[in-house]
């Protein structure tokens, strides 16, 4: 059965519409945007006083466990972008997971990240118990074959970890082995993303023809900010700079109900799943918001990311759905308007990300759908004041805080 929305303001992802009607069909796909007001009539959705707008689309997350996905589809993130999660067997899981049900926000991924032998990210994960093993590459004689395994384990993106030998503690990819990873994915049609912290990182992705950066140099300003395409996430900069990052989220009973109580509880005694603050000299918040600004000025392309990493139930400095929120408002205070920090977040990132049947409320597109209290082209807080989140046409109850839900061990939201 089919939706009818009447009395909202629609955001459609690039501009404001005014107030108009939305119908949304049997398949769960935008079939009509009219203009004008009218009171709704039975079995209509009253949106009046709320504007309507495409799910959220978090374009850097990691995901831990299946939990993550329901997590983001009750905070209205209807599609998240998975920059590095292993081993490959997990991430293929959830993927057809998040393709087929409903609670849950969709996948796309990177799959594994381009990293050296015995160096980040392989060193961050915990030892498997099926001893299985996270390949790296040893030079640029490595790429092409690295490539190839990611693109039959369906990868829909490539993620490359760009660092300084000078600024890790472990062996990293040389810029001849990043340059041969993106000429390598190019050939086979597949966007690159690199983890670029620094301004050594950034140049040298750049240079190497990385499609997309990710993260913010934290020690100085970006040289080279024209033509850029970014994912800066703010949420996890500020984390990296400083332990009170959590306050922000702890301070808005908006963000905290839709989480499970213990990750609450756990931020509160200040547990932030182990994330230490950045030892880089010269580290600083400050850096991060200057680059935005340089990027801002420059014309280049911003697109919006959190870094969520939880894993499901336990406590982290950067949590899936709730952090996107935090992302919009570090976003706008960065000098972002809300409607540009809301189009980074839905058409943009689709337009960056290829996925052409979402991040605009139009004729024939997904009706992954958010309808919220207020304004947030004005306000963008108003993003956490949910009435309802749709995916594909199917709205989600549990976007109503007073059915929070608990998560298992395993990570799997569990019914009170
Ligand atoms: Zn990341």
């Amino acid at each position: 059965m089919g939706t009818t929305i009447v009395g909202a303001r629609v955001f459609d992802g690039e501009r404001s519409l005014g107030v108009a009607t939305v119908v949304v069909d049997d398949a769960g796909l935008v079939a009509g945007v009219e203009p004008g007001e009218r009171a709704p009539v039975d079995g209509e959705v009253d949106g009046r006083g709320a504007t309507l707008l495409p799910g959220l689309i978090d374009a850097h997350v990691h995901l831990r466990g299946a939990g993550n996905l329901g997590q983001d589809l009750r905070h209205g993130v209807t599609t998240v972008l998975d920059m590095f999660s292993a081993p490959p067997q997990f991430t293929a899981m959830l993927r057809r997971r998040a393709a087929t049900r409903d609670d849950e926000a969709d996948v796309r991924s990177s799959g594994l990240m381009a990293g050296a032998v015995d160096g980040w990210p392989a060193v961050m994960l915990p030892p498997d118990p099926n001893g299985w093993r996270m390949p790296g590459l040893s030079g640029p004689d490595d790429a092409e074959r690295f490539v190839a395994d990611r693109e039959r384990e369906g990868s829909d993106y490539l993620k490359v970890f760009v660092e300084n030998a000078a600024d890790v503690t472990r062996p990293t990819l040389t810029p001849e082995t990043v340059a041969a990873v993106c000429a390598a994915s190019r050939r086979r049609g597949l966007l690159t993303v690199a983890h670029a912290p620094t301004r050594w990182a950034a140049a040298t992705a750049r240079a190497a023809g990385v499609d997309v950066l990710t993260h913010l140099p934290l020690d100085g300003p970006l040289d080279d900010p024209a033509g850029l395409v970014v994912v800066p996430t703010l949420t996890m900069m500020a984390a990296l700079t400083t332990t009170e990052s959590v306050r922000e989220l702890l301070a808005d009973p908006r963000l905290t109900t839709r989480l499970p109580q213990p990750v609450v509880a756990g931020l509160e005694a200040g547990d932030r799943g182990g994330l230490p603050t950045s030892s880089a000299v010269g580290a600083s918040y400050a850096h991060a918001e200057e680059n935005l600004a340089r990027l801002l000025d420059a014309g280049a392309t911003v697109v919006a990311g959190t870094d969520a990493n939880d894993v499901p139930g336990r406590p982290a400095a950067v949590l899936h759905g709730a952090s996107m929120h935090l992302e919009l408002e570090l976003l706008v205070r960065a000098g972002m308007t809300p409607t540009d920090a809301l189009a980074a977040a839905t058409s943009r990132a689709a337009d960056v990300f290829s996925l052409h049947d979402r991040g605009r409320i139009a004729l024939g597109r997904r009706a992954d759908l958010l309808l919220v209290d207020g304004d947030p082209t004005t306000d963008v807080t108003a993003t956490r004041d949910l009435r309802t989140v749709w995916r594909l046409g199917v709205p989600h109850a549990e976007s109503d805080p007073v059915r929070a839900v608990d998560v298992d061990e395993v990570g799997t939201p569990r019914r009170r």
